[in-house]
């Protein structure tokens, strides 16, 4: 009885490590894939991306989890059919207009708001030049209502608007001297067709957000208009990307930064390009002849990710059925799901976790990634965080020691999966900059923030031995991550700075 038990929920486990395999040859395949479509995103204007994934997935109805190899073939055959005929690619490579990173020249006192998805932040940074650098750095984080996600747009900038206008009645009339107009970085980490560097409509929500009065708008103009309301005398100075931020935080730092990665909540990277090598770049180009792209890469697909039948649940109930693909396999707000998912399937198919109720298992989202990274971590003989948080989020009770130590290898198939996809995207980037080869003297640095690589020590550590196992010993020696926290914050902060109207 108890064996073939173990047996059925062994199977489970077994098909989900089939499923979720990412050998170097098919992470080299995803990285192959995700340069063709950075080359892609660059040519068109990637209006016709969101047409093209719905076409595709209706033409093969079984969907994107087919596993077989014929399959998998005419399946990547029919999407560069469909890339041609658009002419343009899934993700949609935003130009930011940031052409000049800060150089570490920028002084005064500005201010940035970090919306990102669980939280938003607020900061404040006195900035005193070349020697001195960030003098002083303040911040409050406010976390967002829940009712607010999915509300309409006055509600959730009035809220924004109102904690900017807290921040700032506590520090008294005369903080920015000499009758100057306070000045603020808005990072909006959210897909924005950008229009110029501070303004921008917002082509869709992602991450669970769902405010659609505000699709389509400009968001600093929706934010100008809520800070009036509250009487807060401010100019928006920069609208960016939160990856954007991030490199530019890490590039302030360490000139040697020319990637910026967000493995938070979600999933997206910015990096350097060269301004002649963007043909959907209109007009004059920038003098520095760079251009930062905001790839987007969340909504990356590719028929060689590999996916299971709980990612396509996953999508089908989520609030974006059939984007951000990439993102799902990824980021925070998703891995503790999946892994709840497959528990769920474990719980319903044999006893091994006694006699369950289930409805705390079939409640999406209950089981969270920070939970799956305590248990992934646990080190107590016998399990007992596993068992605590099994206990607490999902009510599995009296579990044995083998049912936990299932689990711990549960979260660690899905988050290696994970972060070695992560690496594969980060390697696609690399590639496309024509960087990480073997021979390559300069130095590649990426700067990632957010809670998962901050986090999740095992996360971290996979995808940084991914990264040297697909660029190989000698090339991976010029190239190094680095954790920039609050990245995104402060980068706005020195991007608005670089931007202000008392710029000479
Ligand atoms: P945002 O993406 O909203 O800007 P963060 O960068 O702070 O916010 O990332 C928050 C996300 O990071 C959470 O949604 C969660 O998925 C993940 N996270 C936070 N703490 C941990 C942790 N201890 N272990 C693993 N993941 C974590
Ligand atoms: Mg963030």
């Amino acid at each position: 009885m108890v064996a073939a038990v173990e047996a059925v929920a062994e199977q489970v486990v077994a098909q989900l490590r089939e499923d979720c395999a990412t050998p170097a040859a098919r992470l080299d395949g995803v990285a192959a894939a995700m340069e063709e479509e950075l080359r892609a995103g660059l040519r068109e204007d990637g209006g016709s991306k969101i047409e093209m994934i719905v076409s595709y997935v209706d033409d093969l109805p079984n969907g994107y989890c087919a596993t077989s190899a014929a399959r998998l073939a005419a399946m990547e055959e029919e999407m560069r059919a469909g890339l041609r005929e658009e002419g343009g690619s899934k993700i949609k490579m935003i130009v930011s207009y940031v052409d000049n990173l800060p150089n570490g020249s920028e002084e005064g006192l500005f201010y940035a708001l970090d919306l990102g998805g669980t939280n938003f932040r607020v900061l404040r940074v006195q900035l005193a030049g070349k020697e001195k650098r960030v003098v002083k750095l303040e911040s409050t984080e406010v976390s967002i209502p829940h009712h607010l996600m999915s509300g309409n747009a006055e509600e959730l900038f009035g809220f924004i608007a109102s904690a900017l206008a807290k921040f700032i009645a506590d520090e008294g009339p005369n903080k920015v001297l000499g009758g100057k107009q306070r000045e603020l970085g808005f990072t909006f980490s959210f897909p924005v067709r950008q229009t110029s560097i501070a303004s921008g409509t917002l082509i869709k929500w992602t991450k669970e957000f769902a405010v659609d009065d505000a699709v389509g708008e400009d968001v600093v103009a929706e934010l100008q208009k809520a800070m009036e309301k509250q009487g807060v005398d401010m100019r928006v100075s920069a609208l960016i990307n939160d990856t954007v931020g991030t490199l530019a935080a890490g590039s302030y730092n360490d000139e040697d930064v020319v990637i910026g990665v967000i493995l938070g909540t979600g999933s997206n990277a910015a990096y350097v390009e060269k301004a002649d090598a963007i043909p959907k770049l209109k007009g004059e180009l920038p003098k520095s002849g760079n251009m930062v792209i905001n790839t987007e890469w969340g909504n990356f697909f590719s028929s060689r990710l590999p996916t299971t039948e709980y990612d396509q649940a996953l999508d089908e109930e989520s609030v974006n059925p059939r984007e951000q693909i990439f993102e799902k396999l990824i980021s925070g707000l998703y891995l503790g799901d999946i892994v709840r998912r497959v528990l769920l399937k474990i719980a319903t198919q044999c006893s091994i976790f006694g006699d369950v109720d289930q409805t705390k298992l079939r409640s999406p989202f209950v089981l969270r990634t920070p939970d799956v990274s305590a248990m992934h971590h646990d080190e107590t003989p016998d399990l007992s965080i596993v068992a605590e948080k099994l206990a607490e989020n999902l009510k599995i009770a009296d579990t044995t020691f083998e049912a936990r130590k299932m689990v711990v290898e549960i979260c660690d198939i899905v988050t290696s999966r994970s972060a070695r996809l992560a690496a594969a995207g980060i390697v696609g980037i690399i590639r496309k900059m024509g960087r990480g080869t073997a021979g390559d003297k300069r130095r590649t640095v990426i700067a990632i923030d957010g809670g998962l690589f901050e986090h999740y020590v095992e996360f971290r550590q996979c995808l940084e031995s991914t990264l040297v196992e697909l660029l190989g010993e000698e090339a991976s020696q010029s190239v190094s991550v680095k954790l920039t926290k609050d990245g995104s914050g402060l980068g706005a902060a020195l991007i608005a700075a670089a931007h202000s109207q008392y710029a000479n």
